[in-house]
């Protein structure tokens, strides 16, 4: 067979060469250590949290090496594409201050010498690679049917084969250069498959920056190059693609272990130099069903959309944080120990990540969340919380820009002080946080160790004792003289001890009184929270919850 001629044949419109794509894309000027690295997610509109995670060390990879991170839209699946998946997996990046060094900035704006960086714009070079191939004799193309593959495939298991278009079983192999001309005048539609110079009594070894050595069996099947319509599957693109980016580490998910050899094949054949592999264990979570752990699921778990983060109000700090307390197990004591420094001042290394899935805790991320937030001043929170409610609670912004010095005493109380208050976790968290400070409570969270009148007497009480000028100092020992001088005891140990001997202790009265202002039994100072409410408002309530007891 003459391979120029069939080459030809089926790629009559490439006139380049790999030559020219060589040139065209050089080497980059780097330096030796530095790590060029790329998130490749297909535009489905959706991006997993396991996406954002591995879009976090990848971008982590590089920066930290002084390299190049880039995005690369992988569109070779029409099927699977959404409008506008492009912009959401951009925004999604964006919300949690991900930042790309090339590639996608939008649905078509790029930026990089290296693009295009989405793959249907990249017909013509995956083309010019395989017309090499099947000049080389290296790729021919296949006729097969979706039928005849069925039936191969049928007769394989029969025999307890190995399934597959490999060796004796790939007929189109041996197909005459006039038989495929005279089935491309017919118009049947062909792929074009690589042709296997794999061995499977050889084994291919590689060293995964995660996962250690790993070694496999060569790979033997003619995999499929070109689809029908031209374009690459992900196996040829990866190739192609990653080797004229000059990425030096392919990290991915561990799903693409398996054809790891068909990868390292390509390279070969392509007289490529092959990246390093990086695989991340997908991440886990807790199977409440089966008590076992399973992959955060798209369809199950709202959690798993990274859309659900910023739903929520997630600060990226605090997400960038968790994430990264999950990818290298040594981070939460290097934080421990340098509660002040910058994240990205910690050594990650993809060798410190977890050979098994790490498992997904939302209330570690809470904790961590509430321990960034808490260190946040009032204006960066009320700012933050209206950016949020803008987006995702309009009546909340209302209310927070037509309050705003009313809100930003809210969100002072207990704040800037040596130990903060630790309440809000997300941005929504601040919507009931707030909410009895904009509206009188509707409901009382009422202890039930006391009598209405015991109620109804502390708060009248209360009322006439009450001082406005009084400064947090006065405050509570007054409340204390005030509860001993209706017969409860002044602290809640004396009133264990002779629990006869009183209707409660300071705490029940102090609770009284949290109620009636604010509905609620648990929360942050009463002192300040009657500061910010004002003496008309507190007394309003006051006398709101004494009518309604009666
Ligand atoms: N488009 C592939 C995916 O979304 C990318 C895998 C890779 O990073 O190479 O799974």
């Amino acid at each position: 067979m003459d391979n120029n001629k069939l080459a030809e044949l089926l790629f009559s419109d490439i006139e380049k060469t790999p030559a020219d794509f060589e040139a065209k894309y050089p080497k980059r000027s780097l330096p030796r250590t530095a790590c060029v690295t790329r998130f490749a997610p297909s535009p489905t509109g959706f991006l997993h949290i396991g996406g954002l995670f591995a879009a976090f060390v990848g971008e982590r990879t590089a920066k930290k090496s002084g390299g190049v991170f880039y995005l690369r839209i992988e569109d070779t699946d029409k099927k699977r594409e959404v409008e506008n998946g492009v912009g959401a997996i951009i925004k999604g990046l964006a919300d949690f201050g991900i930042t790309i060094d090339e590639g996608m900035l939008g649905e078509t704006e790029s930026i990089g010498e290296y693009g295009p960086y989405m793959q249907s714009k990249r017909k013509e070079i995956y083309q010019t690679y395989c017309k090499d191939l099947v000049k080389r004799g290296l790729a021919y193309p296949c006729f097969c049917t979706a039928e005849e593959l069925e039936k191969i495939r049928k007769a394989q298991e029969e025999n307890k084969q190995n399934p597959g278009y490999y060796g004796e079983f790939a007929k189109c192999r041996n197909l005459s250069f006039e038989e495929i001309e005279a089935n491309i005048k017919n118009g049947k539609p062909y792929v074009v498959r690589l042709k296997s110079q794999g061995d499977e009594n050889r084994r291919i070894k590689f060293d995964d920056a995660i996962k250690g050595e790993i070694e496999m069996p060569e790979n033997v099947q003619d995999i499929v190059l070109l689809k029908t319509d031209g374009i690459p599957t992900y196996h040829f693109a990866h190739a192609v693609d990653d080797h004229l980016m000059r990425t030096t580490d392919v990290i991915r998910g561990d799903e693409w272990i398996s054809s790891a050899p068909i990868h390292l094949q390509l390279f070969e054949v392509l007289g490529f130099d092959a990246p390093r592999y990086a695989h991340i264990s997908p991440i886990m979570k807790e199977d409440a069903e089966t008590g076992g752990k399973r992959k955060l699921s798209k369809r199950k778990d709202p959690e798993a959309a990274v859309s659900y983060y910023h739903e929520a109000g997630y600060p990226k700090e605090a997400v960038l944080e968790y994430l990264l307390t999950i990818a290298n197990s040594n981070f939460e004591e290097w934080r421990a120990e340098n509660p002040n420094a910058k994240r990205e001042d910690f050594d990650f290394k993809l060798s410190n990540m977890s050979k098994a899935g790490a498992l997904f805790d939302l209330m570690k991320l809470n904790d961590i969340s509430k321990n960034y937030i808490c260190t946040l001043s009032k204006e960066e929170v009320y700012e933050r919380t209206l950016d949020w409610a803008s987006a995702y609670n309009k009546d909340f912004a209302e209310i927070l820009k037509n309050n705003k010095e009313y809100a930003l005493r809210i969100f002072g109380i207990e704040r800037g002080n040596e130990k903060p208050r630790k309440d809000i976790a997300k941005w929504e968290d601040t919507v009931e946080y707030t909410k009895y400070f904009f509206e009188k409570p509707e409901n009382f969270e009422w202890q039930d160790n006391l009598s209405k009148e015991d109620m109804i007497e502390i708060l009248t009480e209360y009322k006439n004792v009450y001082d406005k000028s009084e400064t947090q100092e006065e405050w509570f020992p007054k409340v204390r003289e005030m509860a001993e001088r209706l017969g409860y005891a002044k602290a809640p140990k004396i009133y264990k001890k002779n629990p006869d001997d009183f209707k409660g202790h300071v705490g029940d009265v102090a609770s009284v009184i949290r109620v009636a202002v604010t509905g609620r039994r648990n929360t942050p100072d009463l002192y300040e929270i009657i500061q910010v409410l004002g003496y008309d408002e507190f007394t309003e309530r006051i006398d709101r919850a004494i009518s309604l007891l009666k």
